[in-house]
């Protein structure tokens, strides 16, 4: 394809794509007013976004801010923090906050996230497994990869009366797997079933790159809900300003779980100061239901014009989304390369680079980085991850603004036309 023909497939496959992002924009409107709303009951003020040093007690842009957040969340209580340096801290300190010694973890659906079996399952470090804690995974889809969900919540119900969790970990996005991601509605589903056969076992859903992508998040209860929810500010609700950091929202108790947790018992999350001041957390939770549009689109966009090139995508442009991720199967090596080169000149940031597979530590084949942005790592912005091995397949998310979005994916498009 010519850059004239491929501008002219982007045209069209956007002006089809008119219902799709109308659909978005709701949802952005949507969340724009929740976030307004809870912005304007917490008296937001420039006061807020003083700086302040040392411990912090009475820090006023920290407290509001995690009122803020309580409120948008429809929680009891929030810690957000600069002082969680991702989410997978966040995740962690709310594991760790809801357990004890001896306690039984569940997680209910599925492997966890990479970067959390070593917090669950390791023998070092003072793991969740060091600390007398055991561990169980209720498989999320079937042995040929795929998912019924009520097959799923039978083995739940059974791992449940069996192994009678203290805690189970809930995760939302499919992150780096070919699994479905689940609804607020699903989760809200799982969350009921485990409490309704064992009240006290306290849920902490890992919600990285959900925040903001449907009109509700997955609900917080004590007795039927998720006690925590989880995820870090450099993807969705830092909105692409947040600078660092991560939340969680909760219950009283499991927030307060955390928070000694995080810092120490006794201490919780009454002090901690920030020199850089609050104002772009503020900000970019302002932003965040319009941002995480954007990325939507970006991804909608993507799966339109790939599957129309013959490639297969999940999900698809027209399917419900509930995270900002897009995989594209490419097949074979070369043009997944391209992509990802192509991706990678398309950004913002570090465009000149060009992105080599290489040996990461923890995967079993070489993995391939595209990323240009300007909060280091930010997986809000235009990026993409691929391991290279069969189906070979890309796993993109983010762009801050759809026009951007859009242009990473001409870009990619053009370098995989001039690579055949
Ligand atoms: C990104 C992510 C995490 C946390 O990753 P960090 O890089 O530590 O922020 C955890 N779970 C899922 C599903 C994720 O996508």
């Amino acid at each position: 394809m010519t850059k004239e023909e491929i501008r002219k497939l982007a045209a069209e496959t956007e002006s089809e794509l008119a219902p799709v992002f109308r659909r978005i924009d709701g949802i952005s409107s949507a969340n724009t007013e929740k976030v307004m709303d809870a912005f304007s009951r917490a008296h937001v003020s420039e006061a807020c976004f003083v700086q302040t040093t040392g411990y912090g007690y009475d820090d006023r842009g920290r407290t509001v801010l995690e009122q803020v957040y309580a409120d948008v969340f429809g929680a009891e209580a929030a810690l957000v923090r600069p002082h969680f340096i991702n989410g997978t801290h966040a995740i962690a300190c709310g594991l760790f906050g809801v357990l004890r010694g001896g306690g039984r973890l569940l997680c209910a659906t599925g492997m966890p996230y990479d970067t959390l079996v070593p917090v669950i399952f390791g023998d070092r470090g003072g793991s969740l497994k060091e600390y007398g804690v055991t561990s169980e995974v209720v498989r999320l889809t079937e042995e040929d990869g795929s998912f019924s969900a009520e097959k799923h919540m039978e083995r739940l119900r059974k791992a449940v009366k069996e192994f009678r969790p203290s805690a189970a970990l809930i995760q939302r996005s499919r992150g780096y797997d070919q699994r479905p991601t689940l609804s607020p509605d699903m989760i809200d589903r799982i969350s009921r079933e485990i409490k309704l056969l064992s009240p006290e076992t306290r849920i902490v859903v890992d919600n990285c790159y959900g925040e903001f992508v449907a009109k509700r998040e997955p609900k917080v209860s004590r007795t039927d809900g998720a006690d925590l929810l989880c995820g870090s500010l450099i993807k969705n609700p830092g909105g692409g300003l947040a600078p660092t950091g991560g939340y969680t929202v909760g219950t009283k108790e499991a927030v307060e779980g955390a928070a000694c947790r995080l810092v120490a018992p006794g201490i919780g999350g009454e002090a901690g100061s920030y020199a850089g001041g609050y104002r772009l957390f503020y900000q970019g939770l302002f932003m965040a239901p319009h941002t995480v549009a954007q990325a939507v689109k970006t991804a909608v966009f993507a799966a339109a014009v790939l599957s129309r090139l013959g490639y297969a995508v999940s999900p698809g442009a027209e399917d419900e989304r509930f995270d900002i991720i897009q995989t594209v199967n490419f097949g074979r090596p070369e043009p997944l390369l391209a992509f990802m080169r192509g991706i990678q000149a398309g950004s913002p940031v570090d465009s000149f680079v060009t992105p080599e597979p290489w040996d990461m530590p923890g995967y079993d084949d070489p993995v391939v980085m595209a990323a240009g942005a300007f909060v280091s790592g930010a997986s809000i912005e235009l990026s993409a991850d691929a391991p290279m091995r069969e189906p070979y397949t890309a796993f993109m998310q983010g762009g801050l603004t759809f026009e951007s979005g859009k242009l990473g994916i001409l870009k990619a498009l053009e370098f995989m036309a001039e690579q055949k």
